[in-house]
């Protein structure tokens, strides 16, 4: 997600009258109630009815087929998974009321973090309340006064924002450029603390990073790195770790955040790395000392969940299996796509402007399908898109019907010939 933030105006203020904070999303409420007005139900306010599996919900009192989701492993109705909630709701109570440092920790916050350490094979993981919270709370923490952060111009929202929680100097690089991000880090001072931070998969378009190239220049200039894995986990290498383990990376990545939001299939964020001081920033990080931990149920469904990833590798496979299939049809239907080839399990669709963009997700709905829309300023370079991501559930049957779906809409709206 880019940061080109929101559109602000300056708040008119009345003589001796008082400046109303809130007139400064005048024009956002406006172009809202534009799209709106034009008949279309709000693409961001979707509400899911009854889900009834990761693949299928009712919106609108109509059966959906779940396209736009992040349960790329299906796990949110896992028999195990569940248990494991109920019980730990029925042992512990409905929350901690507390941070992890005072009265916040529980069997399973220890638990899921061994769970961790086992899943991708180190030393340390902390886990955190969300995975937007592990970036704000690592990148704020590891980067102090007078060290950089070099960071993709592409990066999540979080990322930028774990950057403005900290006090140290942003250097911004050209989205997946190796060049770039080599020419950048030479300018800054041999002697200062740098930290790269980088993602496997970005998740708007589906892309990958050439992880291996910019690990390498990072190394060259003496950065250390961390590697955002949220769109990875559970599928990506051959332990599901994600792209860096794809590509051979573990002994350079020196930190590793990802989410429990995605393939674990909960809530939740952590950070894991191989670092002999690590635990040190349990001590020191303000966004995991100042809230409060996870509910004891959402901790002991994802080490459950955490466990049994580990050894999906059926449901790996189907995922991928699933990812081709969609790409494969959506390309042959004549449709413009973020990726020439499947590199993950999200698939984005190019739509022309919002106009197309919006009667395409629209048409869509009407037929039984959500995808994600996404536009300015989440999306780079101005790109209206429709989302898909993919998830190891759905069946073969599924994506035929989906692809049917695509190429009904894309007519009916224009976007195929
Ligand atoms: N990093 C990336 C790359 C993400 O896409 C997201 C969420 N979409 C997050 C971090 C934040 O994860 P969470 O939902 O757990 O806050």
């Amino acid at each position: 997600m880019t940061d080109a933030g929101l559109a602000t105006e300056k708040p008119v203020v009345e003589p001796g009258g008082e400046r109303d904070l809130m007139s400064k999303f005048d024009a956002l409420i406006a172009e809202r109630q534009a799209l709106i007005d034009t008949g279309v139900t709000d693409p961001f306010a979707i509400v899911m009815d009854e889900v009834k599996s990761p693949t299928q919900a009712v919106i609108k009192g109509r059966e959906t087929i779940l396209l736009g989701t992040y349960n790329y492993m299906g796990m949110t109705f896992d028999a195990d998974v569940i248990q494991a909630g109920k019980d730990a709701l029925d042992q512990f109570g409905s929350g901690t009321n507390g941070s992890r440092m005072l009265n916040g920790t529980f069997r399973d916050h220890m638990e899921v973090e061994e769970a961790l350490r086992d899943f991708y094979g180190v030393s340390g993981a902390i886990v955190f309340s969300t995975g937007y919270m592990a970036n704000l709370g690592m990148i704020s923490t590891l980067a102090g006064k007078g060290d950089y952060v070099i960071l993709d111009a592409d990066s999540h929202a979080s990322i930028y924002d774990g950057c403005k929680q900290g006090v140290a100097e942003i250097v911004r690089f050209r989205h997946n450029s190796v060049e770039d991000l080599d020419k950048r880090l030479g300018r800054l001072p041999a002697e200062a603390g740098k930290l790269v931070v980088l993602e496997g998969v970005y998740s708007m378009l589906g892309d990958i990073a050439p992880l291996k190239e910019m690990v390498a220049v990072a190394k060259k200039h003496g950065a250390m790195v961390l590697s955002d894995e949220a769109h990875s986990m559970g599928f990506y290498g051959p332990n599901g770790r994600g792209v860096y383990e794809d590509m051979g990376l573990e002994a350079d990545v020196d930190f590793v955040v990802g989410t429990f939001s995605k393939s674990v299939g909960t809530v939740g964020g952590f950070c894991v790395s191989n670092h002999p001081k690590f635990e040190a920033i349990r001590l020191a990080c303000r966004p995991y000392i100042f809230t409060a931990s996870l509910p004891p149920s959402v901790v002991a469904t994802a080490a459950v969940s955490i466990r049994k990833l580990k050894t999906a590798h059926e449901k790996r496979a189907r995922l991928w299996d699933n990812a081709r299939t969609l790409h494969g049809g959506l390309k042959a239907l004549g449709f413009k796509l973020g990726t020439e080839s499947p590199d993950s399990a999200i698939i984005a669709v190019i739509l022309d402007d919002q106009e197309q963009a919006v009667a395409m997700w629209q048409a869509l709905l009407d037929g039984g399908l959500y995808v994600n829309m996404a536009r300015p300023p989440a999306t780079p370079a101005g790109t209206f898109l429709l989302r898909c991501s993919l998830c190891a559930e759905h069946t073969p049957e599924q994506i035929r019907t989906v692809l049917g779906m695509f190429e009904a809409a894309g007519r009916a709206v224009g976007v195929l010939a």
